[in-house]
């Protein structure tokens, strides 16, 4: 049975007009361990930790920058959400189609909240706290080239011709800011793109990205803006000491023009100078250490990286499901061909070269996870190829063989084939990432012993369900499961309300 919301009713839980006040108490572990007769002898002792959860419940008119706008995901997400907030329906070949917003976690999933009568009641996920509407979220931003957001869905080959010519009218007058380009970063096969370009040094352009931001909310009248990379995957920069090792050299390294920062990180910079959330949904290392102890000084939101949508996705839930099962992943090989300019870009070995970094480590904290199956160091082979098929476009297909040792010996192999746009499986990733983004930047929580409410660390984990490598404070263990990652973030919003964990024992019925 399926409810629209509900209320938590609790000593625990107060809501009032400005705050939902709830007291959470967090079950964990402590481990302790002796050596005994030089064998460690492990004790694991059970602790609640009672912490408190504060979330402003004024949902903010929020404006959303792409850098990238007029790419495939950024002209794919804003036509869905017009098509969204308009009530727009298209014929195709088969029916006529409702615009929806199906894989979004926050749009379209639900969480269990109980059964009733025997039956699980189910809520959507959205209805846990106070969330900004898709449909009243104004989009911008930058892009290299100047094609409005019209041309750019037809560019891009995404939506059906009916949807298109629908659209068409509202996203003619929509054109990208000029944006940051260095060919440098990218492919050189962009060059032909890029005819909408910012000029000037660095510091230059990082000033100029934060005159936009600050126009972009007068002119929108919006209280907040996220801004989210979609724009070509750059190559990696170097880092080196003196670079952009710490805070301090970053911004000596900007004053004096230093070749080696990206545009990505200047528009960073741009963003955690203005206080404003940053999330970067391609797998290059925007975050240079410098730049993460500058989010950190200034306490603003950073996440990333690299959308995870389809094939790492599929990976993190099937390798999670077979280590989980007893079974030993020995070679996992991925293919991938794509014909969209995304896949253009990654032709050239550099930026390839950033994307098979950000698809490699995906298997590591399951495969860590059991010793009984990997022996210390040991680690499946793991390949990843990424071809460039222009007729495709972006209809993108993913191959993926996994060859498993089972019970005795036994091999068992199999083999995926995923076909789909890419940009339909990342638009409604990027709208999750924007609008839990602005969410986690209105919960303040304390640990007992804690004097003051404080915001969440900067770098947030809890956007890892959404990012193919998960970006986490130093120090912290990253986990790709993607049951897991999902399980970490509804369970801290459903705190947030004075509910417990989703524990599945459904002890009522045994
Ligand atoms: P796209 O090439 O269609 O769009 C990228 C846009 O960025 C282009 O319009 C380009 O002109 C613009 N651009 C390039 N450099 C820029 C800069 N410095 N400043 C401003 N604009 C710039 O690609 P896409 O298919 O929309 O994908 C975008 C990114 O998302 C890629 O890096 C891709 O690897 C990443 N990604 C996509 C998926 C997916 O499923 N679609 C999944 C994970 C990651």
């Amino acid at each position: 049975m399926f409810i629209e919301n509900f209320k938590v009713e609790s000593p625990n839980v107060k809501y009032t007009e400005s705050v939902i006040h709830s007291v959470y108490d967090y079950q964990t572990t402590e481990l302790v361990h002796e050596e005994k007769n030089g064998t460690y002898q492990w004790t694991v002792k059970p602790k609640t930790v009672k912490y408190e959860f504060k979330t402003d419940v004024h949902v903010p008119k929020l404006g959303v920058m792409l850098v990238g706008w007029g790419g495939n995901n950024g002209s794919t997400l804003t036509g869905g959400v017009i098509a969204n907030r308009e009530g727009i329906s298209w014929a195709t070949k088969d029916k006529v189609q409702q615009a929806n917003y199906f894989g979004s976690l926050t749009q379209a999933s639900t969480i269990r909240v109980g059964s009733f009568n025997g039956e699980e009641i189910y809520a959507p996920f959205k209805s846990i706290l106070p969330m900004v509407n898709p449909d009243d979220v104004v989009f911008g931003g930058w892009d290299i080239s100047n094609m409005n957001l019209a041309d750019a869905m037809a560019r891009a080959k995404v939506f059906d011709i009916d949807l298109q010519k629908q659209l068409r009218p509202y996203m003619e007058s929509m054109v990208p800011l000029p944006g940051i380009y260095d060919p440098d970063f990218i492919a050189a096969n962009q060059g032909s793109r890029a005819n909408n370009v910012v000029k000037g040094t660095k510091k230059e352009q990082i000033d100029q990205i934060i005159k936009d931001i600050r126009e972009f909310k007068e002119k929108n009248n919006v209280d907040k803006v996220v801004v989210l990379w979609t724009a070509n995957t750059e190559r990696y920069s170097n880092v080196a000491v003196g670079l952009n090792d710490t805070m301090e050299n970053l911004f000596t390294a900007v004053d004096r023009n230093e070749a080696e920062i990206s545009p990505s990180t200047l528009y960073a910079i741009a963003c955690i100078l203005e206080n404003v959330p940053f999330i970067n949904g391609s797998p290059q290392n925007t975050f240079v250490p410098g730049f993460i102890d500058l989010a950190i000084k200034r306490n603003t939101l950073i996440g990333g990286d690299d959308f995870k949508s389809g094939q790492t996705k599929m990976k993190s839930v099937l390798v999670d499901f077979l280590v989980g099962a007893g079974i030993k992943p020995t070679s996992i090989v991925s293919y991938n061909h794509l014909g969209n300019n995304d896949g253009m870009n990654l032709s050239a070995p550099q930026t390839f070269r950033s994307k098979e970094i950000s698809k490699s480590n995906v298997v590591d904290d399951m495969v860590s996870s059991n010793a009984i199956l990997y022996e210390p160091g040991e680690h499946p082979d793991h390949v990843v190829v990424i071809k460039y098929v222009p007729y495709v476009g972006d209809s993108k297909r993913a191959m993926d063989e996994y060859t498993s040792e089972i019970f005795m010996g036994g091999k068992n192999t199999i083999v995926l084939h995923n076909t789909c746009e890419d940009s339909l499986l990342a638009a409604p990733i990027i709208l999750d990432l924007v609008l839990l983004a602005e969410l986690s930047t209105r919960i303040q929580l304390k640990a007992e012993g804690e004097g003051k409410f404080h915001s969440f660390h900067p770098v947030a984990t809890i956007l890892s369900y959404l990012t193919k490598a998960p970006l986490v404070p130093p120090g912290t263990p990253v986990v790709n499961a993607l049951s897991k990652q999902r399980a970490m973030l509804e369970n801290i919003l459903r705190a947030c309300v004075g509910l417990a964990p989703e524990n599945n024992m459904i002890l009522e019925y045994k």
